[in-house]
């Protein structure tokens, strides 16, 4: 089934009312009640938000089976999103640089590496 097929995909706002979902995303938030974003930059946060790490796009099974993440509301609408329109995160870590191992600063550096 390819991407272009409108039959693959719907809207799927109707099952985070569903029972099923709210045992999934208490069950995450138990297990991991910290926001996964804010430990990475060493901040303790308290997740709320139970968040597909792949986005589903309306497909049934990336929704119910895909893997999941805590964050909190502030990550959720700032580095989720960065993700989904840009493809990266521009959280910055300790040691001053992107966390997210797909920001270009990357790229640059490894095209940049002299050949050895
Ligand atoms: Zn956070």
């Amino acid at each position: 089934m390819s991407v272009h097929d409108k039959s693959a995909t719907q809207n799927l706002d109707h099952l985070y009312d569903s029972a099923r979902w709210h045992r999934l995303r208490k069950h995450q938030l138990q297990e991991h009640p910290l926001c996964k974003f804010c430990m990475e930059r060493g901040i303790v946060t308290a997740a709320t938000i139970c968040d597909h790490v792949e986005p589903h796009r309306g497909d049934v099974n990336k929704f119910w089976l895909g893997e999941l993440q805590s964050l909190c509301q502030h990550c959720h609408v700032t580095a989720k999103y960065d993700i989904e329109t840009r493809g990266y995160r521009r959280d910055i870590g300790f040691d001053g640089w992107p966390l997210d191992p797909r920001h270009p600063c990357y790229l640059w550096e490894n095209k940049n590496k002299p050949d050895v």
